[in-house]
């Protein structure tokens, strides 16, 4: 029998709803406070910033099904679906009982999965009479998706940019001007946050919370603007189901079903959407799936934070959310997963994980890039450094399975390519890079921070 590598979906099965997990959960998220009054958020209080249609998604626990709206599945179609592999390459490397699938995301026009979400936000934006939006970005990825996504519904981009990141990351600060998004380093002279932070100390480098902080004042500012967000909120994640509901028929085409599902993490929206999907069944038919969440141990919110009412950003402007995390103040190593260097959690995951419905697992720096080089030299792709540690926690489970010399079928979610991010590759080979571990005393200081605010 020929061996069947991967397995793709017409563009009439792409699927045609997004999949809502809270309404499937018996123990919900706990409210969205307001930090002011410390009431629960209405989704009118999140009308200055985001959509309308975006603000009741975000706060939606009732409806299962979504309908994802024409224009949107017409854009999904340039990329989706996107293949499930299996890769044998990897299996023989390992010599692994187990079965090994990937979700190929990195197939998208801007190499990751934050185009799923980027696309779905400029619609709303778009059929709402919006012109133009704003938003900020680290390493790069979500400015990246956003650019092309704007474009796409013809709306006006304003990216801040970590100006660190600007320096050192000079092509995807290209990728966005190709796709037409005005690019400013942050900070900047541009708005009151940036200017204050410049005239105290005019060589600072910028960091995500003073470019969410810009980017939130001139959404404010600018008429018909609003602010857009690309991981950790609820409806970021509904729309990166999209996945996982496609992976579902995917793997029916291969005849299986997976025992163990992996996702990096940063915020939660790729691993969001690729294990919600599956896990609705866990919840309502009593299947055992196991859901692995892989972050860096260099940001180990899910593994040694707290559950905790925190802010979503640094400087404390957002609602507070019931998550996981290390305290909003909480600076992480420089590690080269830029995507991954987030304090806290998502409240739907972080709500999981509290119930055990998840599991957690942290990755060094050094281990990911080593499972990224045999990743890249068995399957052929080179991964992001965020995927790495995805596909090293599945190297851990595809040698457990053999040790225990059980045929686990295992499903992991490549969520981009790193072929923009080859310095870091380079610096891994001169043997440049190093692990970052953290003390306890290093974690408890920021952590104390949060007593103050409930
Ligand atoms: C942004 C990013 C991540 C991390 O974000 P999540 O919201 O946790 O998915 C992971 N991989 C890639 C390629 C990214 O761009």
């Amino acid at each position: 029998m020929t061996k069947v590598k991967k397995f793709i979906l017409s563009e009439k099965e792409i699927p045609s709803q997004w999949y809502n997990v809270v309404a499937d959960m018996k123990s919900k998220p706990m409210p969205i406070l307001n930090p002011g009054t410390k009431e629960a958020l209405k989704p009118e209080d999140l009308y200055p910033l985001f959509t309308e249609e975006l603000a009741r998604q975000e706060l939606n626990q009732t409806d299962r099904w979504i309908d994802i709206p024409e224009e949107i599945i017409e854009k999904y179609k340039i990329y989706r679906s996107t293949p499930l592999v299996r890769a044998y390459g990897l299996e023989k490397a390992l010599d692994t009982p187990a079965h090994i699938y990937f979700k190929n995301e990195s197939v998208s026009p801007v190499g990751s999965h934050k185009l799923n979400s980027a696309l779905a936000q400029a619609y709303y934006c778009k059929q709402q009479g919006v012109t133009n939006i704003t938003t900020e970005t680290g390493a790069g990825q979500w400015g990246t998706a956003l650019s092309f996504a704007a474009k796409m519904f013809g709306l006006d981009l304003a990216v801040y940019m970590v100006k660190i990141s600007y320096e050192q990351k000079p092509y995807r600060r290209s990728l966005m001007q190709t796709w037409g998004a005005q690019v400013i380093a942050s900070p900047s002279m541009s708005t009151k946050a940036g200017r204050k932070i410049l005239t105290d100390n005019p060589t600072y480098q910028g960091s995500l919370g003073t470019a969410i902080s810009e980017a939130i004042e001139l959404a404010m500012q600018t008429p018909n603007c609003k602010y857009t967000l690309g991981s950790v909120l609820n409806h970021v994640s509904l729309h990166q189901t999209i996945i996982g509901l496609e992976a579902e028929k995917q793997m029916a085409m291969a005849g299986e079903y997976p025992d163990i599902i992996i996702g990096c993490f940063g915020g939660g929206s790729n691993f969001s959407g690729i294990s919600y999907p599956f896990l609705r069944y866990n919840l309502t038919e009593g299947k055992k799936t196991r859901f692995i969440a892989a972050e860096p141990e260099s940001c180990p919110k899910l593994t040694r934070g707290v559950f905790q009412y925190d802010f979503g950003d640094e400087a404390g402007y957002t609602p507070l959310l019931p998550m996981y995390t290390l305290g909003h103040t909480f600076a992480p190593a420089h590690i080269h997963a830029g995507g991954l260097r987030y304090h806290g959690a998502g409240t739907i995951v972080s709500q999981l994980l509290k119930d055990n419905l998840i599991e957690a697992i942290d990755i060094k720096q050094l281990e990911s890039f080593e499972a990224g080089v045999l990743f890249a030299r068995t399957e052929g792709i080179i991964p992001a450094p965020e995927s790495a540690h995805a596909i090293a926690a599945t190297i851990r489970e595809a040698i457990q399975a053999k040790e225990e010399g059980t045929p686990k079928t295992i499903l992991f979610n490549l969520s981009g390519h790193g072929l923009v991010d080859m310095s870091a590759y380079d610096q891994y080979f001169a043997g440049d890079l190093v692990n970052y571990s953290l003390s306890n005393e290093d974690l408890a200081k920021n952590i104390k921070v949060l007593e103050k605010i409930i």
